[in-house]
């Protein structure tokens, strides 16, 4: 079994990373490897259905080529600042070029304790790795930058939570897991010469335009501030709540990186939270956008001395290249709606039209996936099935009228609309009782039919998919998700 590995953070300094080898396990079983992502990263899917690929994907065995690490950092969980998270449950194997020239982080979760562990085991359990796996690629095929899910494995082992539950590792592939917190590790412990070569190795790796720039620390939080606007706008435009967005959890990348207590909502509403830890709402879905710019901030922070002697002249010159966060977040997320209600120009009141049915959707209970996709259809047919999402469906006539109106402006057609809407507007998320019940199914029946349907069909999240139109529907009153855990 051959890894192409070209492992570039391991030979960083020795203060980046811990070199640990993942803990073997009793009987790793293979679940599910996505096998389109084994080619693309260069690997044979067959081979790594074999026991032998299931023992490394398990971390029972350890390619020829790797060189396992556990990545140091920091981070501010829930606005307190801890000066040494790291991977505690994580060990990057190695680093691949993929087939389209990218360089991919392929590393294990759930694969043993490691020296960032402080009193956690280092495992996973199977529940939230089978969460990880279906929503992580839900998000891909949403088109949303994301990590991705290699494979998922049982280990034969139990871990203990709550109860004993099943044990499980996922290999995740990043285009890297540096987040925000790599940077403030450094910066706690004023290690200005690691930070520099921190910024380097990010700026050669995922912003390589910018090497030779005239300023290019300053380029760096430019294009960090750029891909998390642009990314938040996405999430919220999908209805997508991170849950968990500590600045550990925060992706230099710009990719959704840590799935944990994440969920989609079905009910439009902006103050949705489904996370059990997060009591005051801190990241619930419309605070998403506010806590990216406060995450990003405590990054331009790490920044300041490679900035400018002059702290003075390095504060002024962060805080002006964080105030370009707001409008890179508003022009994102205003286009993405104008695309969702199928609208192919800018006029004056479209983002007060737009924001009407969001009120309406809001005050309606309506389901935001449905709606927008419903609206899809309303294009070239009435507007029953949008309608019908609303407790009072008047409201929605009304604002429907003047959306009506507001379309007929524009040259385009009916089916052209309809099929520009069905573009952007999913028939299918992975729905929290949905998730749950492919969880319960596995967790309790070792029966994962259910997981690969889900999997299957979030595949193809724009397509209309007849005979799984089930996996569309909201959840009845009984089958309402009101909480996700995080599992660790
Ligand atoms: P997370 O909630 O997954 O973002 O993790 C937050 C921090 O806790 C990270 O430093 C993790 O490595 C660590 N952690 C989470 N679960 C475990 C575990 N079971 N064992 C050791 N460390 C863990
Ligand atoms: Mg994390």
């Amino acid at each position: 079994m051959h890894f192409p590995f070209q492992n570039s953070y391991s030979a960083l300094p020795d203060s980046f990373f811990a070199r640990v080898a993942p803990t073997p396990v009793a009987a790793p079983r293979l679940i599910k490897l996505n096998r389109p992502l084994a080619v693309q990263l260069g690997l044979d899917p067959d081979l790594l259905e074999t026991p032998e690929g299931a023992a490394i994907l398990a971390g029972k065995t350890v390619p020829a080529g790797a060189d396992p690490i556990a990545m140091a950092y920091a981070g501010h969980q829930f606005g307190q600042f801890v000066p040494q998270l790291g991977d505690g449950r994580a060990i990057l194997l190695g680093e691949v070029i993929d087939s389209d020239g990218i360089r991919r982080d392929i590393q294990l979760k759930g694969s043993g304790p490691t020296p960032f562990s402080r009193r956690g085991d280092g495992r996973a359990a199977l529940g939230p790795v089978l969460r990880e796996y279906i929503v992580s690629e839900a998000m891909h095929a949403l088109g949303i930058p994301t990590t991705r899910s290699l494979a998922a494995v049982v280990t034969g082992e139990h871990v203990i939570r709550e109860t004993a539950l099943p044990g499980a590792v996922l290999t995740r592939v990043a285009s890297s897991h540096i987040r925000v917190g790599t940077f403030q590790f450094f910066a706690v412990r004023r290690d200005t010469e690691a930070i520099r070569r921190l910024a380097d190795h990010v700026i050669a790796r995922h912003y390589p335009e910018l090497v030779g720039a005239e300023r290019p620390y300053h380029a760096l939080l430019a294009g960090v501030v750029a891909r998390q606007a642009d990314l938040v706008a996405r999430w919220l435009l999908v209805g997508f709540i991170h849950g968990v967005m500590n600045t550990d959890n925060s992706s230099i990348s710009g990719e959704t990186i840590d799935y944990g207590p994440c969920a989609f909502m079905d009910a439009y509403n902006p103050s949705q939270v489904f996370s059990s830890i997060d009591e005051m709402g801190r990241y619930a879905y419309a605070n998403q956008p506010r806590i990216a710019l406060w995450n990003l901030t405590r990054l331009a922070e790490c920044l300041l001395p490679l900035f400018s002697d002059e702290q003075e002249k390095a504060v002024a010159e962060a805080q002006d290249i964080l105030g370009a966060f707001s409008d890179q977040f508003s022009a994102a997320y205003q286009a993405g709606l104008r695309r969702k209600v199928g609208l192919f120009t800018e006029r004056d009141g479209d983002d007060a039209l737009i924001q009407d049915l969001l009120d309406a959707m809001a005050k309606n209970q309506a389901d935001f996936t449905l709606t927008f996709r419903k609206l899809g259809d309303a294009a070239v047919d009435d507007s029953a099935d949008a309608r019908a999402q609303f407790m009072e469906p008047a409201t929605f006539d009304e604002w429907a009228g003047r959306w009506r109106a507001r379309i007929a402006l524009e040259p385009q057609g009916a089916t052209e609309r309809q099929v520009a809407m069905h573009a952007v507007n999913p028939m299918f998320i992975p729905r929290n009782h949905r998730v749950e019940a492919v969880i319960q199914a596995a967790v309790n029946d070792d029966n994962y039919a259910p997981f690969e349907e889900l999997v299957k069909v979030l595949a193809e999240p724009f397509e209309d998919q007849p005979h799984y139109a089930a996996y569309a529907d909201p959840p009845l009153p009984d089958q309402r998700v009101l909480r996700t855990f995080c599992g660790t």
